[in-house]
């Protein structure tokens, strides 16, 4: 009798996770299925109940359901409760606890893709919505030095950065808004720079990139979180300047592995799941 995971959306269709989980559990010959599911706003309990009550192992969840999903757990960590979102479901013993594995994700691609740890950086965000949450709660939560959020709504990443401010200690949290008169200034001092919006995917009408080739230089790091396409305009003009790049895929590499370790107790076959997001991407 296989065990079973799956996840949760809608749209779910172009979710790359059942492929990603798939071919890690047909390498390590673990019996488990990873089934999507199409689940419409006013079912969403009633797919949680049913995904307990059928022996689930785990799930994970999508957009647009990882905030609204937390009143039906029984538990979060501290981790999700701090991002607000939860991504990923273990149940256990019939218990629902939420984790959020985007944040460790991203952590976790700077340590192994670049050999970048967070502790004591200076780090810049574009964006103040989910993504940008996760990554800014997580790097603060592993000790870096200053967070300098900027959004195309100014008051989302002043809010951002006062909530963080309250709520994680030892890390300097600042909002601004994109038009910024020191935004120049600002991305010169980072030495991670982050997108965490979607500008620059195929299908935004944004191509162009919030900064200037001119205020990067080698020593700084650049993080799309976008990954499709893999190199944005953005890693294309940072690759210019001479900075060294990371691509999206590994934030969603990391973040998948994090939730197959909670489900399984198995270390992740990383390059088999890389192999299966990149056979698509
Ligand atoms: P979200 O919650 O909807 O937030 C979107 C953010 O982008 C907001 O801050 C929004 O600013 C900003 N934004 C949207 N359109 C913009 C534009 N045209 N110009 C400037 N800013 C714009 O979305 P999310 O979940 O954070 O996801 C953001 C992106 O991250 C997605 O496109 C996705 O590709 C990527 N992502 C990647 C991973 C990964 O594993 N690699 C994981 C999650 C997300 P306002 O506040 O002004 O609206």
């Amino acid at each position: 009798m296989p065990k079973y995971l799956g996840i949760i959306g809608n749209p779910i269709e172009h979710s790359l996770s059942p492929l990603m989980h798939n071919a890690a559990l047909r390498n390590q010959n673990l019996a488990y299925r990873y089934i999507p599911f199409k689940v419409e706003k006013d079912d969403l309990l009633a797919a949680v109940q049913g995904l307990k009550v059928l022996n689930f192992v785990g799930f994970n969840v999508t957009i647009p359901y990882k905030v609204v999903v937390i009143p039906f757990l029984d538990e979060i960590t501290e981790e999700a409760r701090l991002i607000g979102a939860v991504n990923t479901v273990l149940i256990n013993s019939g218990r629902l606890v939420g984790h959020n594995t985007d944040g460790i994700g991203f952590v976790h691609s700077l340590q192994r893709e670049v050999g970048i740890t967070p502790e004591k950086r200076k780090v810049l965000i574009f964006g103040a919505g989910g993504a940008a949450r996760a990554v800014a709660v997580q790097l603060g939560l592993e000790g870096a030095e200053q967070i300098i959020i900027i959004n195309r709504t100014r008051e989302r990443a002043v809010l951002l950065a006062q909530e963080l401010t309250e709520k994680i200690s030892g890390t300097i949290y600042q909002g601004f808004g994109l038009g910024t008169a020191e935004l120049a200034d600002r991305v010169r001092e980072a030495e991670i720079i982050v997108n965490a919006t979607p500008a620059g995917m195929l299908s935004s009408h944004l191509k162009k990139p919030p900064i200037r080739e001119e205020w990067l230089r080698a020593r700084q790091l650049v993080v799309d979180l976008v990954y499709n396409p893999l190199i944005t305009p953005l890693l294309n003009l940072a690759r210019k300047s001479g900075a060294q790049i990371l691509t999206g895929e590994g934030m969603l590499l990391y973040q998948g592995a994090a939730a197959y370790q909670l489900w399984t107790g198995y270390q992740p076959p990383v390059e088999i799941m890389r192999q299966a997001l990149m056979e698509r991407l």
